[in-house]
């Protein structure tokens, strides 16, 4: 029997950099297209004209333009990250939304349509909440950083109930390669919401829930009102005791 050029080809170096990574996956998407070069109809799908096929592709343009937002987004996130794990973590996944864009390009290919954005508006608030909670935090606190993650944790929310919807839809078309470079991105989302996750349990939402508070005057604007809501809770507390 001849031995299987492809099982030892299989075995790839997992020292290869994310950079060669990310040019991996354009070239893949590339070469794929040219020579596939398929479209929906040939793929035995439908022509590409139903109501589905529409918000289809309505969805992939909203999504790709919130992508790219987030290329923009993210770079300034992990720079007003506090933690050398936190902006690590956001780091990989700048390099994982760079070549999620492209499978992105892909799909749009699959489909026979021009790559194109079209403004998310829930992905311009997600981005503007985020920024928000910098400006609300403390320069290279752990709250901060807690406020990162959770903000970037919406983010991911967004994506993955949008990738989800992409990859059982374009089930129903029938666009089989469209599926899987859907479901490789959702993947991806799924890993980095967790990653996340483990990141602020890890120890970031403990330290940040023994950082004090700043002294700030807003907080008097409505004192008696405060003062006696705190009062009321005291006299409860003290009384179920
Ligand atoms: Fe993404
Ligand atoms: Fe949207
Ligand atoms: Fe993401």
């Amino acid at each position: 029997m001849p031995t299987s050029k492809a099982r030892t080809t299989k075995t790839k170096s997992s020292a290869s950099t994310r950079q060669s990574r990310a040019q991996a996956t354009k070239n893949k998407a590339q070469s794929s297209a040219r020579s596939k070069g398929k479209t929906q109809a040939e793929n035995g799908a439908s022509e590409g004209n139903t109501q589905l096929d529409k918000l289809f592709t309505d969805t992939l343009k909203d999504i790709y333009w919130a992508e790219k937002q987030l290329l923009k987004a993210l770079p300034k996130m992990q720079k007003n990250a506090t933690t050398d794990e936190l902006k690590s973590a956001i780091e990989e996944h700048i390099t994982q939304t760079e070549e999620q864009v492209t499978r992105l390009e892909q799909v749009f290919e699959i489909c026979g349509k021009k790559a194109q954005g079209k403004k998310c508006a829930a992905m311009e608030g997600l981005i503007e909440e985020g920024n928000e909670i910098v400006e609300e935090t403390e320069k290279g606190s752990m709250t901060r950083d807690a406020g990162i993650i959770m903000a970037a944790q919406k983010v991911e929310h967004y994506e993955i109930a949008t990738y989800g919807c992409l990859v059982t839809f374009a089930k129903t078309l029938g666009m089989d390669e469209a599926v899987e470079l859907l479901e490789q991105t959702l993947e991806e989302e799924k890993e980095t919401d967790e990653k996340l996750t483990m990141i602020a349990e890890g120890n970031i939402n403990q330290s940040a829930g023994q950082e004090e508070e700043e002294e700030e005057s807003d907080e008097e604007e409505s004192e008696s009102e405060e003062e006696e809501t705190e009062e009321s809770e005291e006299e409860m507390e003290k009384k179920e005791k």
